[in-house]
Parts: C-alpha cells; structure tokens; sequence
C-alpha cells in the first residue's frame, strides 16, 4: 500500500521556519507533550489528514518561490518512515530540508540503531532543531525555535566530524 502522510496542516509560504522561503508541514503526533506547546492539536496520533507523497510534491512543485520544505509538528520522528521517503524525493528535486523534533540529536542517534529510518530521515536532513520546548527557556527573540535549549543543527557537517555542529543564526531575515 502506497505510505502516507498524517498531517495536522500545511503552510504554503513561511519565512520563519528555516532560511528562505518555505513550504512547511505539520506532521500529526507527538509524545513530548511540552508544558507550553504551541501546538497542542498536534499531538493526537488520531486525526488529521492523510496525504501521498506524489500528492505533496505536486504541490510544493506548484510554487516557484519555494526554497526549501521543513517537517514541523508534531513530531516527525514519530513518523519517520514517511518523511524519509519524502525527504528523499524533495532533496533530488534540489530542495533544502529543517526538521524540527523534541528528540535531541543524541537520541536520534541511539533510537537509530533500533529504528533505521530514525537515522534515514537524519540523513535527507539539512538543519535539525531539536529538544523539547522549555517554557522556562522560553526566547521569542530567538531565530526559527521558541526556546533556548533548542539548537540549530547542521546534520552534515555533525556526521562528518562526529560533535554536534550547531549554526549561528542572529536575526530573522525580514
Ligand atoms: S515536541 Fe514540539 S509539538 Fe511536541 S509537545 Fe514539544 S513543542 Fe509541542
């Protein structure tokens, strides 16, 4: 049977979740449950929308102006599958790719070695932002995360030299 996608929604164009202009989508399902969450009718794993991946790439396709897509949530990971199989098609049509998750990095890496596609969907991924949301972090100044425990990872740059490799990111571009 053909995989699909379990969506909470979509964004045609955002500018503030990851570089450029993108294409965001909403994965339904999360277990974090962070106190604060932004997202709360996210985390159901009932519910939602179910798309194919044909379906999704014909419309990101559909807008010039996309630079990139990034996988919100929700939690992607929980996912993981999918938007591997996604992911991979979206990198050779040239797009860029942030996933955001509330697993660390470190635990990505461990959950890997039970989970493959845990560690596939790392690798069709350009800038991982991960942790939880800490209320007590909580930074609305902070470039594309809400709070301060959250890093901005480049997941290729982490690979090759084997330490978290975080990028600086000051401002949003406006
Ligand atoms: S990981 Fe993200 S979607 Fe899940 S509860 Fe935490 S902030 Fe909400």
């Amino acid at each position: 049977m053909e995989k699909k996608l379990q969506l909470a929604g979509i964004i045609e164009e955002s500018v503030v979740d990851g570089p450029g202009v993108r294409f965001v989508l909403f994965s339904q399902g999360c277990k974090h449950h962070c106190p604060g969450c932004h997202n709360p009718h996210t985390h159901p794993f009932v519910g939602g929308s179910f798309w194919t991946i044909p379906q999704l790439i014909e419309r990101i396709t559909s807008n010039p102006l996309i630079q990139g897509v990034t996988f919100s949530g929700g939690d992607p990971f929980e996912q993981a599958e999918g938007f591997y199989l996604l992911g991979l098609e979206l990198k050779k049509l040239g797009y860029s790719i942030v996933t955001y998750t509330g697993y660390r990095i470190e635990e990505i890496f461990q959950l890997g070695k039970t989970n493959p596609y845990f560690t596939e969907l790392l690798n069709v991924t350009d800038i991982l932002i991960d942790g939880r949301f800490e209320l007590a972090k909580k930074d609305l100044s902070l470039p594309y995360r809400g709070s301060k425990n959250q890093r901005i990872i480049d997941v290729a740059r982490t690979i090759k030299l084997g330490r978290v490799t975080e990028i600086e990111f000051h401002s949003l571009a406006v």
